[in-house]
């Protein structure tokens, strides 16, 4: 905290996690950019590696380097458990 968030230059961008065919490297697809509204790319990571969710949250925009979005897992909407519960205990959810 402390930091000063612009938030006319700072949207939330809601990302899908995409891996390359015959690579390990994997992409964040921004299907809407919340400025101009086209796909964006950003490299999340390799396979291999840690964690491609360290590289959600800030990025800079591809298309327009005044401004930066923050890359956003959207919310599942898939919740067959029963009770559309509204807490989100992801930790159960996977496994
Ligand atoms: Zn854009």
């Amino acid at each position: 905290m402390g930091k000063k968030s612009r938030l006319a230059n700072h949207l939330p961008a809601l990302v899908e996690l995409r891996d390359m065919p015959g690579t390990r490297v994997m992409f964040w697809v921004v299907n809407a950019c919340p400025y101009c509204g086209e796909q964006h790319l950003h490299l999340a990571g390799n396979l291999r590696a840690a964690d491609p969710g360290d590289t959600l949250g800030e990025q800079a925009a591809p298309c327009d380097p005044e401004k930066v979005y923050e890359l956003t897992l959207p919310p599942r909407p898939k919740k067959k458990k029963g009770k559309r519960g509204r807490r989100t205990d992801w930790s159960d959810e996977d496994w």
